[in-house]
């Protein structure tokens, strides 16, 4: 009667050695997505464990089978059968999750970010100053704002289309983002019109860091795609920005941002290219 029960042993050893097995797909998987690094060397690790015990299983199951066999025997490859469904179902899930989260990420990214200049968008931006606004205020921190108007943008697009225009847009961009600190946030205002928050940063710095990145885009030469019409290689152009900080009077965003463009639109008036302080 109790013959088989060596075979049916074997048979929950060899099973649970195939969802091991099985196992190795999504690890693999995940090990192939991660940059060189402690945790690809981790998972590869535990590639090489599941590898052990797949052998293990195996030679487990061969010994068994010629083993006499009582029924509480069975409770060993029973054990084994069970190991083998958590580490398949730990791993499938290690997998789902981890492209869950990337998933949620990409659409949170893109949500954020404005799809011409590769920066943050407004929707980003007016949230992030009222966070940074409340939070220079309770712990009584300096905050203050560039606004960043570019001088005669429409004489670009007029000249050279606005697909060349949007090209020089975006490559301002990212010439502006170079030129910030880490912990600068530089967001799309609206048109050509660009807002930096600097956290904990006296309106006195801020003036002097506005007025190196004025200097760094009047001195950057803008690469222009080769096309029939256009002669130039390169275009230049040049920012005004309106600075403003959180002061005993002006304790909220939306009074940063009034005083910013008002300082901007000083700039303009005084010839473009400059910065005024607000
Ligand atoms: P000013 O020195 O007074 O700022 O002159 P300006 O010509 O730059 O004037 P203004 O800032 O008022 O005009 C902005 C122009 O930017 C008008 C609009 O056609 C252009 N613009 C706004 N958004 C985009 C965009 O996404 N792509 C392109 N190519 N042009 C844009
Ligand atoms: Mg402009
Ligand atoms: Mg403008």
């Amino acid at each position: 009667m109790y013959d088989i029960l060596p075979v049916l042993g074997s048979g929950l050893v060899i099973c649970g050695a195939l969802l091991l097995a099985m196992a190795i797909g999504p690890v693999w998987t995940l090990f192939r997505q991660l940059p060189i690094g402690g945790l690809r060397y981790s998972w590869g690790f535990l590639i090489l464990l599941i590898l052990f015990f797949i052998a293990g299983y195996v030679v487990y199951a061969k010994f068994s089978l010629v083993k006499a066999y009582q029924p509480l025997d069975l409770v060993v490859p029973i054990i084994f059968f069970c190991g083998a469904i958590f580490v398949f179902v730990v791993c499938s899930l290690s997998l789902k999750t981890t492209s869950d989260i990337m998933q949620l990420y990409a659409l949170k990214q893109e949500n954020i970010t404005d799809s011409l200049m590769g920066i943050f968008n407004r929707r980003y931006l007016d949230r992030r100053l009222k966070e940074e606004t409340q939070r220079a205020q309770s712990y009584s921190k300096p905050l203050s704002i560039f606004m960043i108007d570019i001088d005669h943008f429409k004489i670009i697009n007029d000249n050279y289309g606005h697909q060349i225009g949007d090209l020089v847009l975006k490559n301002i961009a990212q010439n502006i983002k170079e030129s910030l600190r880490e912990s600068d946030v530089l967001a799309r205002y609206g048109g050509e019109e660009f807002v930096v928050i600097l956290p904990r940063t006296q309106i006195s710095t801020s003036y002097k860091l506005a007025e190196r990145l004025r200097q760094v885009v009047e001195n950057t030469q803008l690469p222009l795609p080769e096309e029939p019409g256009i002669d130039m290689l390169s275009i230049g152009v040049t920012v005004s920005v309106g600075v403003a900080g959180l002061t005993s009077e002006c304790k909220d965003y939306l009074c940063l941002i009034k005083n910013a463009d008002r300082a901007l639109y000083q700039a303009k008036q005084n010839g473009r290219n400059q910065v005024v302080m607000g």
